[in-house]
This record gives C-alpha cells, structure tokens and sequence, in this order.
C-alpha cells in the first residue's frame, strides 16, 4: 500500500501546460508571447465587468444565460446548443472527460496545441500524434491514424504554434472520413482573424453532423484574463458536458464582458484589421533567404531558423530589447520562435532585431 495519496495513473506522466513567458511585473517588456490582443479589449466589454463588479455578493446565472443569448444572435445558433466555460481549455478537459476513459484514443497532429495530450492523458486514455505535410495538419495521416480504439479527433483549425489552417473541404473530407462514434473537435480559437476565403468555422458541420463540437475562447480576442470559452455541439454533447461542468463555471464579470464584446463587432472587426495588416507586413519582412514564416492565418507567425542554436539566439537578441516570443522546443519545434502579431511599434522592434539573423 502507498504510504501517501496517488493519482490515477498517467497523471505523473503529463508535463504540466507552459504558458508563454511574461516580463517581470512593472518592467517594460513587450509580451508577444501568448497572442493576447494588443489593442487591449472591447471598451464596451470593460465597461460590462465595471459594473459587474457592483454584484460580487450573488452567485451568477449558473448557463450563462446572458452570454448564451448574444452568442446566439451574433452567430445565428440557437443559445440552447451553447455551453460557456471558464476558458476553452477548462472545456476541452470537459470534453476528454466525457468520452474519453482508460483504453481510449485521441488523435491529434504533430504540431497540434499543446494542451490536447494533457486533456487526453488527464482523462486515461492516450493520444496518437501524427505527421503533418509542411507544418499542416494531414487529413489523410490522420485518418490512417484512426484505430478501434479512437474516441476523439482533435482539430486546432487554425493551428497553434504553426498558424496553419485546413480549407472546410479538407476539414470536411476529415469528417466524411471518421466513424459516426469519434467525435471531430474543431478547435476555432483563432477564427476570428482568419482571412482566407475557403475557410470555415466549424459551425456548418456541426448542425450537419451528430459528431462534430466547435469550440470557441475570447480570449485571443482581448479578455485572456476573464476566462471565456464556449462550445457548439449536438444537443447530446451538450447534455453530456453540462452534467459534469461546475454548476456556476463563468463568473459574473465574465459573462457580461463576453456579451458585450461578442456584440462589438466594429471592435473584433478592428482587431482582425490591425492583425492582417501586421501578420502580412512581418512575414513579407521577416521571409527570405535565412528565415522562414509559415503562413499564417492566426494572430502571431511562426518563424524557422537554419537551426535551434540560432532560433536560441534570436530568443535571447529579442529579450535584451525588452522582446518576449515563444520558444516552442516543447511543442518539438526548437528551431522556430513563435511570435504573436503585436502594435505597429512591436512588429517594426521584433524586424529590426531579427534582420541580423536574415
Ligand atoms: C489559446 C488557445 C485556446 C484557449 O485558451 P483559453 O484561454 O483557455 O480559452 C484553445 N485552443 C487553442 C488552439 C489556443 O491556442
């Protein structure tokens, strides 16, 4: 017998989530490292916490219900098929805990985000990785990925770290590919700055499908500090998650701030603007003979260097000028630095720094 409490198997085998590095506090660093929205967040939403903040003595609404409903009409779902959570990631360890056990398999690419293992092994069961094509995720490896034992597919569309995104025919063919059981979840916490034409969100495929759950965060968005995810998802998925969620999972605060910024539109508008100006000047800057960007359709570029070492030394020339990016060695990239689309003056420092690598 242990002489001391232990955790389900696997637990001890997760390397715990490592969130992008912050500056000391009070320092006047540049954060570029976590894909948090540099033109702050949505006046209207800030001014929703404000006054959230007069009711701290009551429990909030425990569905969201308010945060539901504005979904519902800004995305024309019905507020019924929607759960709120504190996050997406605290919905994507719901998700896992619903179907996946001891036994199960999810499968995920390569280069997917670096919280599905977690979510997987978190629950017993244990996650395939499979082989991209250039950084993007494979609909055919994936498929061939597929066993008896599979539950869940994983699905970051775009991707984060690399910023790739799969077309909806692709995403499409994935799910025309998969058993009616396993479950596609498409991970949309980047939609909001796609530009390309032949992508989509998810939504579609879940009112066609019984398997599909797009899932959705605010945080890339401007609120990362209000925790605020929610999920799209068939009504038995939805049943399903409710049942285990904390009854009261999205603070007041949050609730009203995600209502007010899902109706400023002008404002996500704004932010999707300024991202697509900067993403396609930093990768037309940076691209070329010694780097590489991917192309991305996210809200931050993935940078590849001839080699770790000098990936390393860009990370340090970046952070002696008050410059944070990611490192992405745990993601198995060590070559790449991931660099999130700033202010115009944080784009034009991060260029300045990195020609000395070019
Ligand atoms: C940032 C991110 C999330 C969500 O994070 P939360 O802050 O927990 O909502 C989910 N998926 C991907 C791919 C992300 O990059």
């Amino acid at each position: 017998m242990p002489n001391r409490p232990t955790p389900q198997p696997g637990i001890l085998d997760i390397a715990a989530y490592v969130p992008g590095k912050s500056g000391a506090s009070g320092s006047k660093a540049i954060k570029l490292s976590a894909n948090e929205s540099p033109l702050g967040a949505s006046p209207k939403a800030i001014e929703a916490f404000r006054q959230a903040a007069e009711h701290l003595e009551i429990y909030p609404e425990g569905s969201s219900r308010v945060l539901r409903t504005a979904l519902g009409e800004v995305h024309g779902i019905d507020p019924d098929l929607i759960v709120a959570s504190n996050g997406s990631g605290d919905l994507l360890h719901l998700i896992a805990q619903c179907y996946l056990g001891q036994g199960d398999e999810a499968v995920m690419n390569r280069y997917g985000f670096s919280l599905y293992p977690i979510v997987t092994t978190a629950a017993g069961a244990r996650i395939v990785l499979v082989d991209e094509t250039d950084f993007t995720a494979d609909v055919d490896a994936l498929l061939a990925a597929v066993s008896e034992r599979t539950r869940i597919v994983w699905l970051a569309n775009p991707n984060n770290p690399t910023g790739t995104y799969l077309s909806d025919a692709e995403v499409r063919r994935l799910h025309a590919g998969l058993r009616p059981d396993i479950l596609l979840v498409i991970d949309s916490a980047y939609a909001e700055y796609v530009t390309a034409a032949d992508y989509s969100v998810g939504q579609d495929l879940v009112d066609a499908a019984e398997n599909v759950v797009m899932v959705r965060t605010f945080s890339k968005m401007g609120l990362a500090a209000a925790r605020i995810g929610w999920m799209y998802a068939p009504e038995h998925v939805v049943d399903a998650v409710n049942r285990i969620r904390g009854p009261f999972n999205v603070n007041l605060p949050a609730q009203m701030a995600g209502a007010a910024a899902a109706r400023d539109t002008e404002f996500t508008a704004r932010l999707k603007a300024h991202n697509a100006q900067w993403r396609e000047w930093l990768t037309g800057r940076l691209s070329g003979n010694r780097l590489r960007v991917v192309p991305s359709q996210a809200n931050f570029v993935l940078v590849l260097f001839p080699s770790e070492t000098e990936a390393d030394a860009a990370f340090e020339a970046l952070m002696a000028k008050g410059l944070i990016v990611r490192q992405i060695g745990v993601y198995g990239i060590p070559q790449g630095l991931r660099i999130s689309i700033g202010t115009e003056s944080a784009m034009r420092a991060v260029a300045e720094v990195l020609k000395d690598f070019q």
